[in-house]
């Protein structure tokens, strides 16, 4: 059973790996369409993060679908590729002709899906498995049975099920909950059932919240492999997020399973290829889960990096972030400051934490480039800009979105032309035409607010931009989303090249 966290006897010798899928529950998530391209990348990255297997399809959907997962199979990947078959032998025929290494046979499991759903009886489930189990595990493949929608299941049922998969060769039998509908009580008492035959997974969903609480109840009771997906992408509310779980057994039980390091790089690349965005407070992965902005946690924060944090974000392959704001103190703004090289005195920091608060009263997250304007204006600088926007033209009618853009980089003025997928690509490369490999300045993330609902809508863009150590974050808003992008993108390259125009005229 459960250890007590922290430290009392945890989940300890357990051997926990995840069947990710991803590519087949998560790509079944309402508007999710994964190329093959995204798909093999995808799968790449779960494999250097070490899943160990990777549910890739379900190769009776049809002739795509199958080509798609042999793209992942011919990846020669260390994981383990299934297929999702239903239960029917042409299914696991197609899963054979794709080459995978398993096949995770989905059968009715609760009578709703046994009557209603395919029109048969308990004992035509338990003796068509048994047969098709054979003829899988025959052809040399990984087996692994769900009795679908097992947690509104008869127990007495998935275990005679279970039992006659075993027999009958499976590797292993899966719990699911595929509706998302069980408590954790019945998810131990399930399991635990399941994990007397033989070994046994569980596939949770989170309709109830409980996804992640169902995956480690599912473990604690005997359960060695948990389905899931990345981000939780799935149908409905989702499937259990893989990261979250993993996190969980690390941080409150010390069972190692992922490379945590790697979970952030590939929820950005679920989050980018599905179109599934991640919520900022989403655990593990979203923007804000290891952000400070209220003076009171910043300051605690700059005294003792954990002060508020459960386990520091590199474990997770991520940076922990200050953000100033309506909350902001004393500390957190010497902070920023002196991390741009800018030392203010006691009467300035008052002034500028006032301006500082101001701002994000109005509800607007102040970034660096604010803190900087503000602190300039605080001690009376003059700034002379080292890149200014003179001029920008967008065309995307008909054909190739093209941009042109006339900056002043220096002394020097210089125009540039780019072509993208649309105009705001096309803008940005014009920009990055314009200032030459020499601005050495990279896009590290983009993102666009619209603050009203309207076809007039006044839209933000921030950006965030770095160069060799140095990152800053601006904003801009315009009704023209092109505009608006390019000039964030220049105020932040503004601030990035300031006083080094000689370097960066001179290295082009
Ligand atoms: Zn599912």
């Amino acid at each position: 059973m459960f250890g007590n966290h922290p430290d009392t006897v945890p989940l300890g010798e357990t051997d926990v790996s995840f069947l990710d899928t991803t590519l087949r529950d998560g790509e079944q998530a309402p508007g999710v369409s994964l190329s093959p391209d995204e798909k093999a990348d995808i799968a790449r990255k779960l494999d250097t993060a070490r899943v160990e297997y990777i549910e890739a399809g379900s190769a009776c959907t049809g002739p795509g679908e199958r080509e798609t997962i042999e793209r992942v199979t011919s990846l020669d990947l260390d994981a383990t590729v299934t297929s999702f078959a239903r239960g029917v032998k042409g299914d696991v025929d197609l899963a054979l002709d794709c080459g995978v290494d398993g096949v995770t046979i989905v059968v009715p499991g609760s009578d709703r899906h046994i009557e209603t759903k395919v029109g048969t009886t308990r004992d035509a489930v338990v003796h068509d498995t048994a047969e098709l189990v054979e003829y899988a595990a025959g052809h040399g493949l990984w087996v692994e049975v769900i009795g679908e929608d097992g947690s509104r299941a008869d127990l007495d049922f998935l275990e005679r099920l279970g039992r006659a998969s075993f027999d009958a060769g499976a590797d292993r039998v899966c719990y699911a909950d595929t509706v998302g509908h069980a408590t954790p009580d019945h998810t131990l008492a399930a399991v635990s059932r399941l994990a007397d035959l033989g070994p046994t997974s569980v596939h949770t969903h989170d309709d109830l919240g409980l996804a992640v609480t169902n995956a480690l109840v599912g473990v604690a009771a005997g359960a060695d492999l948990v389905h899931g997906t990345v981000n939780g992408v799935g149908e409905r509310a989702g499937n259990v997020a893989i990261e979250e779980v993993a996190v969980a057994l690390d941080h409150g039980y010390g069972v190692e399973t992922l490379d945590l390091t790697k979970v952030y790089d590939l929820a950005q690349a679920v989050a980018k290829a599905t179109g599934v965005s991640l919520a900022p407070n989403k655990a593990v992965v979203g923007e804000n889960a290891f952000t400070h902005e209220s003076g009171i946690h910043t300051d605690g924060t700059l005294k003792d990096d954990r002060m508020y944090e459960p386990y520091p974000p590199e474990k997770v392959g991520r940076e922990r972030r200050l953000v100033l704001g309506k909350h902001a103190g004393r500390a957190g703004v010497e902070a920023a400051l002196s991390e741009h090289g800018v030392d203010v005195d006691d009467d300035e920091l008052s002034a500028v934490v006032e301006r500082v608060k101001e701002l994000g009263d109005r509800g607007k997250r102040v970034t660096d480039a604010d803190l900087l304007t503000i602190a300039e204006e605080v001690q009376g600088r003059e700034r002379e800009r080292t890149v200014e926007l003179l001029d920008l033209t967008a065309a995307s009618g008909g054909g190739t979105p093209t941009a042109s853009v006339r900056l002043r980089v220096g002394d020097e003025e210089r125009t540039a032309a780019g072509t993208g997928s649309g105009p705001v690509d096309a803008a940005v490369t014009a920009v990055e035409a314009a200032l030459g490999s020499a601005g050495g300045a990279q896009l590290d993330s983009y993102h666009v607010d619209a603050i009203t609902g309207g076809t007039d809508a006044v839209v933000t863009v921030e950006v965030e931009m770095s160069r060799g150590d140095r990152t800053v974050t601006t904003t801009a808003s315009d009704t023209d989303i092109t505009s608006a992008s390019v000039r964030a993108m220049v105020d932040a390259l503004d601030r990035l090249l300031a006083h080094e125009p000689e370097r960066v005229l001179a290295d082009d």
